[in-house]
């Protein structure tokens, strides 16, 4: 999954405009930057790679998420349902508007079920936030149809799935706002960084402001600007936007790099015996960041876990045992431990996660592994590490 693989020309020449005009910064001083407008560039081009109408670069993916919400409207109180299968950044997004985090089940989509979703879904539910986890891709359709439904909002956190598709359209473009990340372990990197799409004209427009303070960005004097409602600083810098324009270069060649290198392993290990593939839904294509399968139970998945890391087997995951990315792991969010008080109806509505029943989630990670797909890795290396993780599967099995 990471473009940090392969830094080069493109992200240094891109970082040099930027440095020789010695403007980082994404608004004003129009006279002295040469004419770079490094993060407007990247938007205006993410657009297009992402099929719609309008991207809103931010500091990082949690705060793309942050300000998607915002710009939907979402606020203290409202809840938004997510899986238990994520990156914490998806709770913590919610948490900082003082809205509140449902959790709900995932399937074997590693996505969220939809029937898991319609159970949690309350007169206070504004929106449902799916999570395409480890380049899967979450059965969308059904969950449009509950947003719709109960008339509520569809934000995809896309952010480790950058690339894939669902009927023909990226992730992320299909509800009514769609996140990525940009950190520097992602498809593609600016450093830090994130991203959010949409087609949606007034959460474009209310993403523009809000996380530039407010700014209305009419005129040419930022100082004279007027606030049309609050906002908060989750600007992008130009240096890292011109990082991630370099990437955007190599976006193809590293999704097909990825594509190459995910089949190779696919290939090896699917006669086995006992094990299992993500279910990718119909008109699902993955983007490949990583290869994720099922033992027959959890007992054969932490062994083989264990001989995978014996072996110096790298990135390869076992999600379940993770403290940043299953629910079980999650005690500062289901303990409430914060600095400082939540909010009072965060602290009510909040799941009581002792009588919560996520069994289903649990019958699915528990026995998944996931594998990192490299894009450095020849399709030589490839096959050797394929190899050695299929027969450390048949010794087990
Ligand atoms: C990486 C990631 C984020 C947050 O991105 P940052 O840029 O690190 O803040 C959010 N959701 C998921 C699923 C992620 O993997």
């Amino acid at each position: 999954m990471p473009g940090f693989e392969l830094f080069g020309d493109e992200e240094r020449k891109e970082v040099n405009d930027v440095l020789e005009s010695g403007i980082l910064m994404r608004y004003g001083f129009d006279g002295l930057r040469n004419g770079h407008f490094k993060a407007k560039e990247f938007e205006q081009k993410f657009a297009e790679v992402m099929g719609v109408k309008h991207t809103q670069l931010t500091s990082s993916g949690t705060s793309a998420l942050t300000v998607a919400l915002a710009s939907a409207g979402i606020g203290s109180g409202d809840e938004v349902i997510l899986p238990t299968f994520t990156f914490v950044a998806s709770f913590e997004a919610v948490l900082a508007l003082g809205a509140v985090p449902i959790l709900a089940d995932v399937d074997d989509t590693l996505g969220l079920n939809a029937q898991a979703v319609e159970k949690q879904i309350t007169d206070k539910t504004k929106a449902i936030m799916p999570v395409h986890m480890c380049g899967s891709i979450v059965d969308l359709t059904p969950l449009k149809g509950l947003a719709n439904k109960y008339n509520i909002l569809l934000i995809e956190d896309a952010c480790q799935a950058i690339g894939g598709t669902y009927n023909g359209q990226k992730v992320g473009s299909i509800g009514d706002a769609g996140c990525f990340s940009f950190d520097f372990v992602k498809t593609i990197t600016c450093g830090e960084g994130g991203a959010l799409i949409t087609n949606n004209k007034d959460i474009a427009e209310n993403a523009d402001k809000y996380q530039d303070h407010g700014h209305d960005h009419v005129g040419n004097d930022r100082g004279a600007e007027t606030h049309p409602f609050l906002g908060y600083n989750y600007r992008i810098s130009e240096l890292h936007a011109a990082v991630g324009l370099g990437q955007l270069k190599k976006f193809d060649q590293i999704l097909e790099k990825q594509r190459i290198n995910y089949s190779i392993l696919a290939e090896e290990l699917k006669d086995i015996d006992g094990v299992t593939f993500t279910n990718t839904p119909k008109n699902a294509i993955p983007n490949y960041s990583f290869f994720n399968f099922f033992l027959p139970s959890e007992e054969k998945a932490r062994e083989v876990i264990s001989k995978l890391k014996n072996e110096s087997l790298e990135a390869c995951f076992y999600w379940y045992a993770n403290n940043w990315h299953y629910y079980k792991q999650w005690n500062h969010l289901t303990q409430q431990k914060s600095l400082g008080k939540l909010s009072k109806e965060v602290v009510k509505q909040l799941q009581d996660f002792n009588n919560e029943d996520f069994s289903l989630s649990d019958k699915w990670l528990s026995r998944n592994i996931s594998t990192l797909i490299k894009v450095s890795w020849t399709e030589e290396e490839m096959k050797t590490r394929a190899e050695k993780i299929a027969s450390v599967i048949k010794a087990t099995l």
